[in-house]
Protein backbone atom coordinates (compact mmCIF):
# COMPACT_ATOMS: atom_id res chain seq x y z
CA UNK A 1 0.00 0.00 0.00
CA UNK A 2 1.27 3.20 -0.89
CA UNK A 3 -0.30 5.66 1.95
CA UNK A 4 2.27 8.23 1.30
CA UNK A 5 1.02 9.42 -1.72
CA UNK A 6 -1.20 13.04 -0.18
CA UNK A 7 -3.40 12.87 -3.01
CA UNK A 8 -4.18 9.43 -3.53
CA UNK A 9 -7.40 9.02 -6.27
CA UNK A 10 -10.04 7.17 -5.88
CA UNK A 11 -11.69 4.65 -8.41
CA UNK A 12 -15.94 4.45 -8.94
CA UNK A 13 -16.55 1.45 -10.25
CA UNK A 14 -19.89 2.08 -11.80
CA UNK A 15 -22.98 0.11 -13.56
CA UNK A 16 -24.11 2.32 -16.47
CA UNK A 17 -27.00 0.65 -16.77
CA UNK A 18 -28.03 -2.12 -20.00
CA UNK A 19 -28.48 1.16 -22.63
CA UNK A 20 -31.28 3.74 -21.75
CA UNK A 21 -29.68 6.25 -20.15
CA UNK A 22 -33.00 6.55 -17.42
CA UNK A 23 -31.43 3.26 -16.14
CA UNK A 24 -28.13 4.27 -14.57
CA UNK A 25 -28.64 4.73 -10.29
CA UNK A 26 -28.93 7.94 -9.04
CA UNK A 27 -25.37 7.26 -7.19
CA UNK A 28 -24.04 6.42 -10.74
CA UNK A 29 -24.81 9.50 -12.55
CA UNK A 30 -23.42 11.52 -9.19
CA UNK A 31 -20.20 9.81 -9.19
CA UNK A 32 -19.69 10.43 -13.19
CA UNK A 33 -20.03 13.96 -12.11
CA UNK A 34 -17.40 13.87 -9.65
CA UNK A 35 -14.84 12.22 -11.95
CA UNK A 36 -11.56 13.98 -13.26
CA UNK A 37 -11.30 10.86 -15.61
CA UNK A 38 -14.34 8.70 -17.35
CA UNK A 39 -13.23 5.23 -18.28
CA UNK A 40 -16.08 3.83 -20.66
CA UNK A 41 -17.19 0.95 -22.58
CA UNK A 42 -18.80 -0.50 -25.25
CA UNK A 43 -21.62 -1.29 -23.83
CA UNK A 44 -22.25 1.72 -21.87
CA UNK A 45 -24.50 4.06 -23.20
CA UNK A 46 -21.79 7.18 -24.29
CA UNK A 47 -24.94 9.48 -24.16
CA UNK A 48 -24.11 8.98 -19.93
CA UNK A 49 -20.85 11.17 -20.43
CA UNK A 50 -22.77 14.19 -20.33
CA UNK A 51 -23.09 13.71 -16.74
CA UNK A 52 -19.53 14.55 -16.22
CA UNK A 53 -17.36 17.13 -15.57
CA UNK A 54 -16.98 19.93 -18.72
CA UNK A 55 -13.42 19.19 -18.67
CA UNK A 56 -13.32 15.58 -17.46
CA UNK A 57 -10.48 13.65 -20.14
CA UNK A 58 -13.10 10.92 -21.63
CA UNK A 59 -11.23 7.53 -22.38
CA UNK A 60 -12.81 4.81 -24.23
CA UNK A 61 -11.88 1.09 -22.69
CA UNK A 62 -11.89 0.06 -26.30
CA UNK A 63 -9.00 2.35 -27.35
CA UNK A 64 -6.26 2.02 -24.52
CA UNK A 65 -2.74 1.14 -25.71
CA UNK A 66 -3.88 1.72 -29.37
CA UNK A 67 -4.46 -1.99 -30.38
CA UNK A 68 -8.26 -3.21 -31.15
CA UNK A 69 -8.91 -5.49 -28.42
CA UNK A 70 -7.88 -4.43 -24.90
CA UNK A 71 -6.23 -6.80 -22.66
CA UNK A 72 -7.73 -6.33 -19.27
CA UNK A 73 -4.20 -5.60 -17.64
CA UNK A 74 -4.08 -2.56 -19.66
CA UNK A 75 -7.31 -1.31 -18.54
CA UNK A 76 -6.51 -2.18 -14.99
CA UNK A 77 -2.83 -0.72 -14.81
CA UNK A 78 -5.09 2.62 -16.30
CA UNK A 79 -7.24 3.12 -13.38
CA UNK A 80 -4.16 2.46 -11.15
CA UNK A 81 -2.01 5.44 -12.85
CA UNK A 82 -4.57 8.17 -12.72
CA UNK A 83 -5.89 7.08 -9.05
CA UNK A 84 -2.07 7.62 -8.54
CA UNK A 85 -1.85 10.65 -9.88
CA UNK A 86 -4.52 11.71 -7.82
CA UNK A 87 -7.17 11.67 -10.16
CA UNK A 88 -11.09 10.67 -9.30
CA UNK A 89 -12.21 8.08 -11.81
CA UNK A 90 -15.18 6.72 -12.98
CA UNK A 91 -14.91 3.56 -14.55
CA UNK A 92 -17.97 3.36 -16.38
CA UNK A 93 -19.48 -0.19 -17.20
CA UNK A 94 -22.40 -1.68 -18.91
CA UNK A 95 -24.62 -3.12 -17.03
CA UNK A 96 -23.65 -4.28 -13.31
CA UNK A 97 -19.88 -4.12 -12.78
CA UNK A 98 -19.79 -7.75 -11.23
CA UNK A 99 -21.99 -8.93 -13.54
CA UNK A 100 -19.47 -10.71 -16.15
CA UNK A 101 -18.23 -7.24 -16.19
CA UNK A 102 -15.06 -8.24 -14.95
CA UNK A 103 -15.31 -6.03 -12.36
CA UNK A 104 -14.13 -8.17 -9.92
CA UNK A 105 -10.61 -8.68 -11.61
CA UNK A 106 -10.43 -4.14 -11.60
CA UNK A 107 -11.01 -4.18 -8.00
CA UNK A 108 -8.67 -6.34 -7.68
CA UNK A 109 -5.71 -4.66 -9.20
CA UNK A 110 -7.18 -1.32 -6.92
CA UNK A 111 -6.97 -3.20 -3.74
CA UNK A 112 -3.61 -4.24 -4.53
CA UNK A 113 -2.15 -1.08 -5.61
CA UNK A 114 -3.98 0.43 -1.90
CA UNK A 115 -6.46 2.62 -3.81
CA UNK A 116 -9.48 3.28 -2.40
CA UNK A 117 -12.82 2.30 -4.53
CA UNK A 118 -16.30 2.32 -4.65
CA UNK A 119 -18.52 0.05 -6.65
CA UNK A 120 -21.64 1.71 -7.68
CA UNK A 121 -24.24 -1.39 -8.93
CA UNK A 122 -26.16 -1.31 -12.00
CA UNK A 123 -29.06 -2.79 -14.01
CA UNK A 124 -27.68 -5.55 -15.64
CA UNK A 125 -28.54 -7.17 -19.30
CA UNK A 126 -30.70 -9.86 -18.47
CA UNK A 127 -32.67 -7.48 -15.85
CA UNK A 128 -33.23 -4.74 -18.23
CA UNK A 129 -33.60 -6.69 -21.71
CA UNK A 130 -36.04 -9.06 -20.20
CA UNK A 131 -38.23 -5.79 -18.67
CA UNK A 132 -38.04 -4.19 -21.70
CA UNK A 133 -39.05 -7.11 -23.86
CA UNK A 134 -41.74 -7.59 -21.43
CA UNK A 135 -40.74 -11.54 -19.84
CA UNK A 136 -40.64 -11.60 -16.08
CA UNK A 137 -37.85 -13.64 -15.41
CA UNK A 138 -39.15 -15.17 -12.44
CA UNK A 139 -43.16 -15.86 -12.06
CA UNK A 140 -45.06 -17.37 -9.01
CA UNK A 141 -47.17 -19.84 -11.82
CA UNK A 142 -44.58 -20.39 -13.71
CA UNK A 143 -40.68 -20.64 -12.31
CA UNK A 144 -39.23 -20.11 -9.20
CA UNK A 145 -35.68 -19.61 -9.90
CA UNK A 146 -33.22 -17.87 -12.71
CA UNK A 147 -29.63 -18.04 -13.28
CA UNK A 148 -27.59 -16.13 -15.50
CA UNK A 149 -24.38 -17.44 -17.28
CA UNK A 150 -22.01 -16.94 -20.11
CA UNK A 151 -22.86 -18.07 -23.52
CA UNK A 152 -18.97 -17.38 -24.40
CA UNK A 153 -17.22 -20.42 -23.57
CA UNK A 154 -15.22 -22.08 -26.69
CA UNK A 155 -17.68 -24.62 -28.25
CA UNK A 156 -14.67 -26.85 -28.32
CA UNK A 157 -13.42 -26.58 -25.25
CA UNK A 158 -13.03 -30.35 -23.84
CA UNK A 159 -14.59 -29.78 -20.66
CA UNK A 160 -17.06 -27.16 -20.48
CA UNK A 161 -16.84 -25.02 -17.29
CA UNK A 162 -20.97 -25.11 -17.13
CA UNK A 163 -22.61 -27.90 -15.40
CA UNK A 164 -25.42 -28.19 -18.39
CA UNK A 165 -26.73 -31.66 -16.85
CA UNK A 166 -27.68 -29.51 -13.27
CA UNK A 167 -28.26 -25.82 -15.12
CA UNK A 168 -30.91 -27.31 -17.50
CA UNK A 169 -32.98 -28.97 -15.02
CA UNK A 170 -31.89 -27.27 -11.78
CA UNK A 171 -32.63 -23.77 -12.90
CA UNK A 172 -36.10 -22.44 -14.44
CA UNK A 173 -35.14 -19.34 -16.56
CA UNK A 174 -31.83 -19.58 -17.89
CA UNK A 175 -30.39 -16.36 -19.31
CA UNK A 176 -27.14 -16.26 -21.27
CA UNK A 177 -25.20 -13.11 -21.88
CA UNK A 178 -22.60 -13.63 -24.90
CA UNK A 179 -24.22 -16.36 -26.32
CA UNK A 180 -25.56 -15.51 -30.11
CA UNK A 181 -22.32 -16.97 -31.42
CA UNK A 182 -22.31 -20.33 -29.62
CA UNK A 183 -26.24 -20.79 -30.23
CA UNK A 184 -26.44 -23.77 -31.71
CA UNK A 185 -23.74 -25.45 -28.93
CA UNK A 186 -26.05 -23.77 -26.04
CA UNK A 187 -29.81 -25.23 -27.39
CA UNK A 188 -28.08 -28.37 -28.35
CA UNK A 189 -26.36 -28.93 -24.96
CA UNK A 190 -29.54 -28.13 -22.59
CA UNK A 191 -31.67 -30.03 -25.38
CA UNK A 192 -29.24 -32.98 -24.69
CA UNK A 193 -29.73 -32.89 -20.99
CA UNK A 194 -33.39 -33.11 -20.87
CA UNK A 195 -34.99 -29.20 -21.26
CA UNK A 196 -37.42 -30.17 -23.93
CA UNK A 197 -37.40 -29.12 -27.31
CA UNK A 198 -40.51 -26.66 -26.93
CA UNK A 199 -39.05 -24.39 -24.13
CA UNK A 200 -39.43 -21.02 -25.21
CA UNK A 201 -36.30 -18.94 -26.33
CA UNK A 202 -36.25 -15.04 -26.49
CA UNK A 203 -33.10 -13.46 -28.19
CA UNK A 204 -33.40 -9.66 -27.26
CA UNK A 205 -30.59 -7.51 -28.78
CA UNK A 206 -29.44 -3.98 -27.60
CA UNK A 207 -32.55 -4.36 -24.78
CA UNK A 208 -33.83 -0.89 -23.29
CA UNK A 209 -32.65 0.86 -26.94
CA UNK A 210 -34.60 2.17 -29.32
CA UNK A 211 -32.94 -0.11 -31.65
CA UNK A 212 -34.28 -3.09 -29.27
CA UNK A 213 -34.47 -6.31 -31.58
CA UNK A 214 -36.58 -9.45 -30.13
CA UNK A 215 -36.71 -12.79 -31.72
CA UNK A 216 -38.08 -15.63 -30.56
CA UNK A 217 -39.17 -19.10 -30.57
CA UNK A 218 -37.87 -22.65 -29.24
CA UNK A 219 -34.82 -24.50 -28.52
CA UNK A 220 -35.86 -26.45 -31.25
CA UNK A 221 -35.95 -23.83 -34.10
CA UNK A 222 -34.52 -20.45 -32.59
CA UNK A 223 -30.47 -21.42 -33.31
CA UNK A 224 -31.69 -21.85 -37.42
CA UNK A 225 -33.98 -18.72 -36.75
CA UNK A 226 -30.79 -16.38 -35.47
CA UNK A 227 -28.86 -17.54 -38.26
CA UNK A 228 -31.67 -16.59 -41.48
CA UNK A 229 -32.65 -13.24 -39.26
CA UNK A 230 -28.50 -12.28 -39.02
CA UNK A 231 -29.33 -11.94 -35.52
CA UNK A 232 -25.86 -10.22 -34.14
CA UNK A 233 -25.09 -9.22 -30.88
CA UNK A 234 -24.83 -8.31 -28.13
CA UNK A 235 -28.05 -9.84 -27.08
CA UNK A 236 -29.37 -12.56 -23.90
CA UNK A 237 -30.49 -15.30 -24.49
CA UNK A 238 -33.82 -15.79 -22.31
CA UNK A 239 -34.48 -19.94 -22.20
CA UNK A 240 -37.97 -20.89 -20.26
CA UNK A 241 -41.25 -20.65 -19.84
CA UNK A 242 -41.49 -17.23 -18.97
CA UNK A 243 -40.93 -16.02 -22.55
CA UNK A 244 -44.15 -17.06 -23.44
CA UNK A 245 -45.74 -14.00 -21.45
CA UNK A 246 -44.33 -11.59 -23.93
CA UNK A 247 -47.26 -12.19 -25.86
CA UNK A 248 -49.32 -10.08 -23.38
CA UNK A 249 -46.42 -8.20 -21.69
CA UNK A 250 -44.92 -6.52 -24.36
CA UNK A 251 -45.23 -3.08 -23.72
CA UNK A 252 -41.91 -1.40 -25.42
CA UNK A 253 -41.02 -2.50 -28.55
CA UNK A 254 -45.14 -2.33 -29.68
CA UNK A 255 -45.31 1.25 -29.27
CA UNK A 256 -46.64 3.13 -31.78
CA UNK A 257 -43.77 4.54 -33.38
CA UNK A 258 -41.44 1.93 -33.08
CA UNK A 259 -38.70 1.27 -35.59
CA UNK A 260 -39.29 4.69 -37.42
CA UNK A 261 -36.34 6.74 -37.33
CA UNK A 262 -37.00 10.55 -37.05
CA UNK A 263 -34.98 13.52 -37.69
CA UNK A 264 -34.63 16.47 -35.37
CA UNK A 265 -33.35 19.55 -36.57
CA UNK A 266 -33.86 21.84 -33.79
CA UNK A 267 -31.11 24.24 -32.17
CA UNK A 268 -28.91 22.33 -29.86
CA UNK A 269 -30.63 24.03 -27.15
CA UNK A 270 -33.80 23.32 -27.57
CA UNK A 271 -33.91 20.08 -29.26
CA UNK A 272 -34.10 17.90 -25.39
CA UNK A 273 -37.74 18.46 -24.51
CA UNK A 274 -39.17 17.32 -28.83
CA UNK A 275 -36.70 14.67 -28.46
CA UNK A 276 -38.16 13.35 -24.83
CA UNK A 277 -42.01 13.63 -26.56
CA UNK A 278 -40.36 11.52 -29.72
CA UNK A 279 -38.76 8.93 -28.09
CA UNK A 280 -41.46 8.35 -25.64
CA UNK A 281 -43.68 7.11 -29.08
CA UNK A 282 -41.05 4.10 -29.46
CA UNK A 283 -39.38 6.35 -32.12
CA UNK A 284 -35.77 6.16 -32.86
CA UNK A 285 -34.41 10.06 -32.69
CA UNK A 286 -31.47 11.05 -34.07
CA UNK A 287 -31.02 14.55 -33.40
CA UNK A 288 -29.38 16.98 -36.02
CA UNK A 289 -28.86 21.13 -34.66
CA UNK A 290 -29.15 23.01 -37.99
CA UNK A 291 -29.65 25.97 -35.54
CA UNK A 292 -27.09 27.64 -33.15
CA UNK A 293 -28.63 30.68 -31.09
CA UNK A 294 -25.66 33.14 -30.62
CA UNK A 295 -25.18 36.43 -28.93
CA UNK A 296 -26.26 39.36 -31.37
CA UNK A 297 -23.60 41.18 -32.48
CA UNK A 298 -23.76 43.80 -30.47
CA UNK A 299 -25.94 44.79 -27.39
CA UNK A 300 -26.16 47.86 -28.64
CA UNK A 301 -29.47 47.79 -29.61
CA UNK A 302 -31.27 45.59 -27.11
CA UNK A 303 -29.73 47.65 -24.18
CA UNK A 304 -31.37 50.81 -25.84
CA UNK A 305 -34.27 48.30 -25.40
CA UNK A 306 -34.42 47.23 -22.22
CA UNK A 307 -33.03 51.45 -20.97
CA UNK A 308 -36.49 52.40 -22.30
CA UNK A 309 -38.16 49.71 -20.81
CA UNK A 310 -39.72 52.34 -18.48
CA UNK A 311 -42.11 54.11 -21.39
CA UNK A 312 -42.94 50.43 -22.80
CA UNK A 313 -46.50 49.57 -22.64
CA UNK A 314 -46.05 46.23 -24.30
CA UNK A 315 -43.06 43.87 -24.81
CA UNK A 316 -43.44 41.06 -27.38
CA UNK A 317 -41.88 37.67 -27.06
CA UNK A 318 -42.49 35.06 -29.50
CA UNK A 319 -40.11 32.14 -29.07
CA UNK A 320 -38.25 30.35 -26.22
CA UNK A 321 -34.95 31.65 -26.97
CA UNK A 322 -36.27 35.17 -26.90
CA UNK A 323 -37.28 34.80 -23.99
CA UNK A 324 -33.93 33.55 -22.54
CA UNK A 325 -32.09 36.16 -24.47
CA UNK A 326 -34.09 39.01 -23.25
CA UNK A 327 -34.18 37.96 -19.67
CA UNK A 328 -30.14 36.92 -20.18
CA UNK A 329 -29.45 40.14 -21.02
CA UNK A 330 -31.31 41.66 -18.54
CA UNK A 331 -29.71 39.91 -15.69
CA UNK A 332 -26.19 40.58 -17.32
CA UNK A 333 -26.93 43.69 -16.79
CA UNK A 334 -28.18 43.10 -13.31
CA UNK A 335 -31.43 43.80 -13.39
CA UNK A 336 -34.47 41.17 -13.15
CA UNK A 337 -38.25 41.11 -14.30
CA UNK A 338 -39.26 44.45 -12.65
CA UNK A 339 -37.41 46.32 -14.49
CA UNK A 340 -40.20 45.76 -17.30
CA UNK A 341 -42.14 47.53 -14.22
CA UNK A 342 -46.16 48.31 -15.87
CA UNK A 343 -45.20 46.92 -19.45
CA UNK A 344 -47.81 44.05 -20.63
CA UNK A 345 -46.47 41.24 -21.52
CA UNK A 346 -47.41 39.08 -24.87
CA UNK A 347 -45.79 35.64 -25.15
CA UNK A 348 -46.44 33.93 -28.56
CA UNK A 349 -47.15 29.93 -28.03
CA UNK A 350 -47.74 28.13 -25.05
CA UNK A 351 -43.93 27.54 -24.77
CA UNK A 352 -42.94 30.94 -24.87
CA UNK A 353 -45.67 31.54 -22.35
CA UNK A 354 -44.06 28.74 -20.09
CA UNK A 355 -40.63 30.38 -20.70
CA UNK A 356 -41.62 33.03 -18.98
CA UNK A 357 -42.79 31.52 -15.67
CA UNK A 358 -39.26 31.25 -14.04
CA UNK A 359 -38.98 34.74 -14.52
CA UNK A 360 -42.11 35.36 -12.40
CA UNK A 361 -44.17 36.61 -15.47
CA UNK A 362 -47.41 35.49 -16.84
CA UNK A 363 -48.00 36.73 -20.27
CA UNK A 364 -50.87 39.27 -20.27
CA UNK A 365 -51.89 38.10 -23.87
CA UNK A 366 -51.47 34.62 -25.63
CA UNK A 367 -52.87 34.89 -29.04
CA UNK A 368 -54.87 31.85 -29.90
CA UNK A 369 -52.96 31.92 -33.49
CA UNK A 370 -49.48 30.86 -33.23
CA UNK A 371 -48.31 32.55 -35.88
CA UNK A 372 -46.99 36.19 -36.24
CA UNK A 373 -50.59 37.09 -38.26
CA UNK A 374 -52.00 35.79 -35.03
CA UNK A 375 -50.31 38.38 -33.27
CA UNK A 376 -51.02 41.47 -35.78
CA UNK A 377 -54.89 40.25 -35.35
CA UNK A 378 -54.83 39.97 -31.17
CA UNK A 379 -52.90 43.86 -30.99
CA UNK A 380 -55.84 44.75 -34.02
CA UNK A 381 -58.39 44.03 -30.87
CA UNK A 382 -56.28 46.06 -28.22
CA UNK A 383 -55.60 49.84 -29.30
CA UNK A 384 -51.96 50.85 -29.80
CA UNK A 385 -51.76 53.91 -31.18
CA UNK A 386 -49.02 56.16 -29.47
CA UNK A 387 -47.76 53.06 -27.43
CA UNK A 388 -44.25 51.75 -27.24
CA UNK A 389 -43.75 47.90 -28.05
CA UNK A 390 -40.79 46.22 -27.57
CA UNK A 391 -39.72 43.22 -29.76
CA UNK A 392 -36.54 41.72 -29.06
CA UNK A 393 -36.09 39.05 -31.76
CA UNK A 394 -33.72 37.28 -33.93
CA UNK A 395 -31.80 38.76 -36.67
CA UNK A 396 -33.11 38.13 -39.94
CA UNK A 397 -36.84 37.76 -38.44
CA UNK A 398 -40.03 38.33 -40.16
CA UNK A 399 -41.14 42.17 -40.40
CA UNK A 400 -44.86 41.55 -40.19
CA UNK A 401 -45.32 42.17 -36.56
CA UNK A 402 -43.29 45.54 -36.42
CA UNK A 403 -44.74 46.72 -39.86
CA UNK A 404 -48.35 45.90 -38.88
CA UNK A 405 -48.40 47.77 -35.35
CA UNK A 406 -46.59 50.37 -36.62
CA UNK A 407 -49.24 50.81 -39.47
CA UNK A 408 -51.81 50.89 -35.88
CA UNK A 409 -50.10 54.05 -34.48
CA UNK A 410 -47.79 51.95 -32.15
CA UNK A 411 -43.93 52.87 -31.91
CA UNK A 412 -42.31 49.74 -32.48
CA UNK A 413 -38.61 49.09 -30.88
CA UNK A 414 -37.32 45.51 -32.28
CA UNK A 415 -33.60 45.27 -31.46
CA UNK A 416 -32.08 41.94 -32.35
CA UNK A 417 -31.71 39.98 -28.82
CA UNK A 418 -29.93 36.76 -30.81
CA UNK A 419 -29.04 35.23 -33.54
CA UNK A 420 -29.80 32.35 -35.61
CA UNK A 421 -26.63 31.24 -37.03
CA UNK A 422 -25.42 27.83 -39.11
CA UNK A 423 -24.03 24.99 -36.81
CA UNK A 424 -20.35 23.99 -37.83
CA UNK A 425 -21.26 20.19 -38.83
CA UNK A 426 -24.12 17.65 -38.81
CA UNK A 427 -23.35 15.18 -36.33
CA UNK A 428 -21.76 12.21 -37.73
CA UNK A 429 -24.92 9.87 -36.36
CA UNK A 430 -27.47 11.83 -37.52
CA UNK A 431 -25.65 12.09 -40.89
CA UNK A 432 -25.00 8.42 -41.45
CA UNK A 433 -28.51 7.37 -40.41
CA UNK A 434 -29.61 10.02 -43.70
CA UNK A 435 -27.29 8.48 -46.10
CA UNK A 436 -28.39 4.61 -44.98
CA UNK A 437 -31.88 5.15 -45.41
CA UNK A 438 -32.30 4.88 -41.35
CA UNK A 439 -34.38 8.48 -41.46
CA UNK A 440 -38.56 7.80 -41.80
CA UNK A 441 -39.10 11.05 -41.29
CA UNK A 442 -37.85 14.65 -40.70
CA UNK A 443 -39.34 17.05 -38.41
CA UNK A 444 -39.04 20.68 -39.37
CA UNK A 445 -40.16 22.99 -36.35
CA UNK A 446 -38.88 26.61 -38.29
CA UNK A 447 -38.80 27.82 -41.61
CA UNK A 448 -34.69 28.40 -40.23
CA UNK A 449 -34.57 24.75 -39.75
CA UNK A 450 -35.22 23.26 -43.47
CA UNK A 451 -33.30 26.14 -44.88
CA UNK A 452 -30.30 25.73 -42.56
CA UNK A 453 -30.46 21.72 -43.51
CA UNK A 454 -30.28 22.57 -46.92
CA UNK A 455 -27.77 24.97 -46.43
CA UNK A 456 -25.24 22.00 -44.46
CA UNK A 457 -25.82 19.28 -46.75
CA UNK A 458 -26.27 21.57 -50.15
CA UNK A 459 -29.24 21.70 -51.88
CA UNK A 460 -28.90 18.66 -54.18
CA UNK A 461 -27.38 16.02 -51.57
CA UNK A 462 -30.46 17.71 -49.19
CA UNK A 463 -32.68 16.72 -51.69
CA UNK A 464 -31.27 13.61 -52.60
CA UNK A 465 -31.57 12.23 -48.82
CA UNK A 466 -34.67 13.61 -48.00
CA UNK A 467 -35.98 11.18 -50.92
CA UNK A 468 -38.42 9.05 -49.87
CA UNK A 469 -38.47 10.62 -46.09
CA UNK A 470 -41.80 11.63 -45.14
CA UNK A 471 -41.63 15.48 -44.53
CA UNK A 472 -43.57 16.88 -41.10
CA UNK A 473 -43.48 20.81 -40.39
CA UNK A 474 -44.84 22.40 -37.73
CA UNK A 475 -46.58 24.72 -39.28
CA UNK A 476 -47.77 26.66 -42.71
CA UNK A 477 -44.79 29.23 -42.68
CA UNK A 478 -42.37 26.21 -42.32
CA UNK A 479 -44.37 24.10 -44.50
CA UNK A 480 -44.20 26.81 -47.30
CA UNK A 481 -40.29 26.84 -46.91
CA UNK A 482 -40.07 23.28 -47.34
CA UNK A 483 -41.90 23.40 -50.95
CA UNK A 484 -39.53 26.25 -51.81
CA UNK A 485 -37.00 24.20 -51.10
CA UNK A 486 -38.20 20.95 -53.25
CA UNK A 487 -40.11 19.20 -50.62
CA UNK A 488 -43.59 17.60 -50.47
CA UNK A 489 -44.94 18.07 -46.94
CA UNK A 490 -46.59 15.04 -45.69
CA UNK A 491 -47.44 16.18 -42.11
CA UNK A 492 -48.59 19.26 -40.90
CA UNK A 493 -50.77 19.75 -37.55
CA UNK A 494 -53.64 21.71 -36.83
CA UNK A 495 -51.92 23.90 -34.04
CA UNK A 496 -48.73 24.63 -33.84
CA UNK A 497 -46.76 23.06 -30.70
CA UNK A 498 -44.46 20.54 -30.77
CA UNK A 499 -46.93 18.18 -28.38
CA UNK A 500 -49.78 18.38 -31.97
CA UNK A 501 -46.75 17.51 -34.37
CA UNK A 502 -45.61 14.52 -32.12
CA UNK A 503 -48.97 13.64 -32.15
CA UNK A 504 -49.59 14.23 -35.86
CA UNK A 505 -46.73 11.75 -36.40
CA UNK A 506 -48.07 9.47 -34.60
CA UNK A 507 -50.94 9.67 -36.14
CA UNK A 508 -49.49 9.26 -39.92
CA UNK A 509 -47.73 6.50 -39.13
CA UNK A 510 -50.05 4.48 -37.16
CA UNK A 511 -52.20 4.57 -40.68
N1 LIG B 1 -21.71 -6.22 -17.19
C1 LIG B 1 -22.68 -6.38 -18.22
C2 LIG B 1 -22.42 -7.58 -19.09
C3 LIG B 1 -21.19 -7.50 -19.92
S1 LIG B 1 -20.92 -8.92 -20.87
C4 LIG B 1 -24.07 -6.44 -17.60
O1 LIG B 1 -24.21 -6.56 -16.40
O2 LIG B 1 -25.04 -6.38 -18.34
C5 LIG B 1 -21.51 -8.42 -22.44
C6 LIG B 1 -22.82 -9.08 -22.75
O3 LIG B 1 -23.85 -8.45 -22.06
C7 LIG B 1 -23.23 -8.98 -24.20
O4 LIG B 1 -22.59 -9.95 -24.98
C8 LIG B 1 -24.70 -9.25 -24.10
O5 LIG B 1 -24.95 -10.61 -23.92
C9 LIG B 1 -25.03 -8.56 -22.80
N2 LIG B 1 -25.57 -7.22 -23.00
C10 LIG B 1 -25.07 -6.06 -22.57
N3 LIG B 1 -25.88 -5.04 -22.88
C11 LIG B 1 -26.94 -5.57 -23.50
C12 LIG B 1 -28.15 -5.06 -24.04
N4 LIG B 1 -28.43 -3.75 -24.01
N5 LIG B 1 -29.03 -5.92 -24.60
C13 LIG B 1 -28.77 -7.22 -24.64
N6 LIG B 1 -27.65 -7.76 -24.15
C14 LIG B 1 -26.75 -6.96 -23.58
Amino acid sequence: MNDNSPHKGMVYLIGAGPGDPGLITVRGRECIGLADVVVYDYLANDGLLAHAKPHAELIYAGKIGGAHNQEQWQINDLLVAKALAGKTVARLKGGDPFIFGRGGEECEALQSAGIPYEIVPGVTAAVGAAAYAGIPLTHRDVTTSVAFVTGHEHPDKDASDIDWERLSLGSGTIVFYMGVKNLPVITKSLMAHGRPPETPVALVRWGTRPEQEVLTGTLADIADAARTAGFRPPAVTIVGEVVRLRERLRWFDNRPLCGTGLLVTRAADQAGEFADMLAATGARVFECPTISIVPPESYAELDAGIDGLPSVAWVVLTSYNAVQSFFGRLHDRGLDSRALGHAKVCAVGPRTAAALAPFGIRPDLVPADYKAEGVVAAFRELNVAGQTVLFPRADRARELIPTELAAMGATVVAPVAYRNVLPDALPAGALAALEEGRIHCATFTSSSTVKNLAAMLGENRFLKLMEGVTIASIGPVTSATCRELGLEVHIEPAKYTLADLTDAIVGHFSR
